[in-house]
């Protein structure tokens, strides 16, 4: 069972990706916990080119193409095999965060954005993606590093990702779970149970 969390930075995607993994273990279940960029040796190369803030004339399309690598890498070392061999995987951050950054960020257009990912993961979409959304304004607030070269870029482009994520979910409201995450972390977590236990395998 393959479940994504998305959002824009900020949102909360770590705590709950943690406190959902824990949840579901203690059903019995083997979980892989992993994330987008850099979950694997290559893809810990392109995260530091990508986010890194001195990386300087990077194009548009180059960057979408080093997400869409670091995605192809990551599902066929890390997610596939885990999915194979029966596991629950949670992946922090998708094919929407590529869509919602790349294409609705960058006015690059989305549906291609789209069919590179599906290229690159040769299909494998998730049985559920839950989109934390909340405004960038509060998601800001939470920032505990310095921001990354992604995280830098101006207010307008945050709510460019955000309405992009927001319309991935509209589309297609039997895969997705939106959730606002401007409420308490135990709150949200609360939410994404009381859902995971309608579609959960058990
Ligand atoms: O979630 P995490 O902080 O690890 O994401 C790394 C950075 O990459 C974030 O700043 C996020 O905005 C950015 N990102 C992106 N496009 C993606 C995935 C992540 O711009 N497809």
């Amino acid at each position: 069972f393959f479940i994504a969390l998305e959002g824009g930075d900020g949102a909360g995607k770590s705590t709950q990706v943690e406190a959902l993994a824990e949840w579901i273990r203690g059903k019995g279940h083997e979980v892989v916990v992993t994330r987008e960029p850099g979950a694997t040796a290559i893809g810990k190369r392109l995260r530091s080119i990508i986010l890194d803030v001195s990386t300087s004339g990077l194009s548009d399309r180059a960057e979408a193409l080093m997400f869409a690598a670091d995605r192809a890498e990551h599902v066929n070392s890390v997610i596939r095999p885990a999915l194979e061999r029966g596991a629950v995987v949670i992946t922090d951050r998708y094919i929407d965060s590529s869509v919602a950054y790349q294409g609705a960020g960058r006015n690059l257009a989305p549906t291609e954005i789209a069919r590179i990912s599906r290229w690159a993961t040769d299909g494998l979409v998730p049985h559920l993606t839950v989109l934390l959304d909340v405004s960038p304004e509060t998601a800001r607030e939470r920032f505990t590093e310095a921001p990354d070269r992604l995280e830098s870029e101006p207010a307008a482009f945050h709510e460019r990702v955000r309405s992009g994520f927001l319309t991935l979910a509209a589309a297609d409201p039997a895969r997705y779970l939106v959730v606002d995450a401007g409420q308490e972390p135990e709150a949200v977590t609360t939410v994404v149970r009381h859902r995971l236990d309608q579609v959960l395998p058990l």
